[in-house]
C-alpha cells in the first residue's frame, strides 16, 4: 500500500468532494510528519461552524430563504481569515475544505492567520445588485458575532467582489457605530483597500509560474501555457503571463474555451469579455471544448477556476510540464498521484495562489495602522513572499524526496501544530 492509499482508507468514508481531498492531505502530511491520531484529529475539525438562514426579500417583493456558512479552521496563529463565495454549488463540506487549505496557505507563507471560509449558496448571476447587497447584510448580520479584525477577516473568492466586501464593512460598522476598516480584506481602495490587492493573487501566481518553468529547464518567453477559467484569477494570471513573453495557447470559462496556436492576444481577449460576459465568439482564436484547455499541448497549465477539474479520469492525459494551481483544490489526491508517476511538476494551490491572503495581509496592516504603501512597495513585497515561499517548499521537497504538494502540506502542518503545541490545550 502506498502512502496514498493509506491515506485515502483511512479518511473518514462520509467524506466526498473537496472536503475528502482535503482530509487525504492532511492524513498524507500527518504520516510524512509521524504524527499521531490525536493531532490528525484536531487538524481534520474545524474549530468553530456557523450555518444560517439568510431570508431575502426579493426585488418583486416575494421572499427567497439561502443558507449561508462560516467556517474557522483554525485559530491557533491568529485571527480566523478567508474568502466569501457565493456559488449554486456550496455546501457546508466545502467550506470546511476551503478553510482548511486557508489555514495551511496561511501557515505556508508565514501570514499571521489560521483559515476561514464562509459560503452562501446562491447564484449570484440569477439576481440583481440590490437583491445580493440584502443578502451580503443579512449574512454579515447572521455571521456577526463570530467577525471582526480581530477574530475573522473575510475576503472576496469565487461569486464575491470589493462590491460585496464594502457592504459587509459597512454592515459590521454600522453595528459597531464606527468605522471598522479591518473586518474584511479586498476592500474598494476608496475604502481603505490596498494598492495591489485585486491583482494579487494572478501576480503571485505567475511569480511561482515563471520560477517553476525556469526550475523545469523552460524559458518563459516562447514557453505556451493554457489557462482554465478567466475571472480574478486567471484574467490578471494571463495578462501576466503575456506581459513576461509567455504564448497563453488556450484560455476557458464557464461558457467555452478559445485557442491560438501562436498565442492569444490576451488584450484584446479582455476587451471581448468586457463586452460580452465570456471569452466565447473572441474573433481572435478558435472556439474549442473547455476539457481540452486541460489537456491542451502546453508547457504550463493553470487551473484557475474550481475544485475538482483534474481528475483520475484526465489527468493522464494532461501535457503541460508544470502545473500551477490558481484555484483552491483544482487537481484530486488520485490525479496528483497519476501527475508526479508522469513526472509533473504541480505547484499546489496553498503556495500558488497564496498572493491573494498575502496582500489581504497587507491590506489589514495598513487599515490597522492607517498608513497607505505604494503599489511598488505592495508589489515587491508580494514578490518577495511568493519567491521566499516557492524557495522554501522547493528545498523542503528536494532535501526529502518530496512532491511540491506533500512537502508544502506537511511545512504547513508543522507550523500549525508547533502553534497548538506552544499554546498548549486548554484546558
Ligand atoms: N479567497 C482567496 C483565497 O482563497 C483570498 C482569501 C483572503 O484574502 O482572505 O485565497
Amino acid at each position: 500500500m502506498t502512502a496514498l492509499d493509506l491515506a485515502r482508507a483511512s479518511a473518514p468514508d462520509t467524506a466526498t468532494g473537496p472536503l475528502r481531498d482535503a482530509l487525504v492531505q492532511l492524513r498524507d502530511a500527518i504520516d510524512v510528519l509521524g504524527y499521531d491520531e490525536g493531532t490528525y484529529a484536531m487538524l481534520a475539525t474545524p474549530r468553530r461552524e456557523m450555518t444560517v438562514s439568510v431570508p431575502l426579500r426579493r426585488d418583486d417583493g416575494s421572499i427567497t430563504v439561502v443558507t449561508g456558512h462560516r467556517v474557522q479552521h483554525n485559530l491557533s496563529r491568529g485571527p480566523a481569515k478567508g474568502g466569501l463565495r457565493y456559488s449554486p454549488d456550496v455546501t457546508l463540506d466545502e467550506v470546511r475544505a476551503l478553510a482548511m487549505w486557508m489555514t495551511w496557505k496561511c501557515a505556508l507563507l508565514d501570514v499571521p492567520y489560521g483559515g476561514a471560509k464562509g459560503g452562501v449558496r446562491i447564484d449570484p448571476r440569477a439576481f440583481s445588485r440590490p437583491e445580493l447587497e440584502r443578502v451580503t447584510r443579512r449574512w454579515t448580520s447572521e455571521v456577526m458575532p463570530i467577525l471582526g479584525p480581530d477574530q475573522d477577516i473575510p475576503a472576496p473568492d469565487v461569486g464575491t467582489d470589493e462590491r460585496t466586501m464594502a457592504w459587509i464593512m459597512d454592515t459590521f460598522s454600522v453595528a459597531r457605530g464606527h468605522t471598522v476598516l479591518g473586518v474584511v480584506t479586498g476592500k474598494p481602495l476608496a475604502l481603505g483597500g490596498s494598492l495591489g490587492r485585486a491583482s494579487a493573487t494572478s501576480r503571485g501566481v505567475v511569480h511561482v509560474a515563471l520560477a517553476a518553468l525556469r526550475h523545469r529547464g523552460i524559458e518563459p518567453a516562447g514557453a505556451r501555457a493554457a489557462v482554465q477559467g478567466f475571472g480574478k484569477v486567471g484574467r490578471g494570471a494571463a495578462v501576466f503571463l503575456a506581459e513576461a513573453g509567455v504564448r497563453v495557447t488556450h484560455v476557458s470559462d464557464q461558457y467555452g474555451a478559445v485557442a491560438a496556436a501562436t498565442g492569444l492576444d490576451i488584450a484584446a481577449l479582455e476587451r471581448h469579455l468586457d463586452a460580452t460576459g465570456s471569452v466565447v465568439g473572441f474573433a481572435g482564436g478558435d472556439a474549442v471544448p473547455g476539457a481540452e484547455v486541460i489537456e491542451a499541448d502546453v508547457d504550463l497549465l493553470v487551473p484557475a477556476a474550481i475544485e475538482g477539474v483534474i481528475t483520475e479520469e484526465n489527468a493522464a492525459r494532461v501535457r503541460a510540464q508544470v502545473v500551477v494551481e490558481g484555484a483552491n483544490g483544482p487537481t484530486t489526491p488520485e490525479a496528483d498521484r497519476i501527475l508526479e508517476d508522469a513526472g509533473r511538476l504541480v505547484v499546489p494551490d496553498i503556495l500558488a495562489n497564496a498572493g491573494g491572503v498575502i496582500v489581504s495581509y497587507f491590506e489589514w496592516v495598513q487599515a490597522n495602522q492607517a498608513y497607505w504603501w505604494s503599489a511598488p512597495e505592495v508589489e515587491l513585497r508580494l514578490e518577495e513572499r511568493m519567491l521566499r515561499g516557492w524557495e522554501r517548499v522547493l528545498g523542503h521537497a528536494e532535501a526529502h524526496g518530496l512532491s511540491l504538494r506533500r512537502a508544502a502540506t506537511a511545512l504547513a502542518v508543522s507550523s500549525v501544530a508547533e502553534a497548538h503545541l506552544l499554546r498548549g490545550l486548554h484546558p
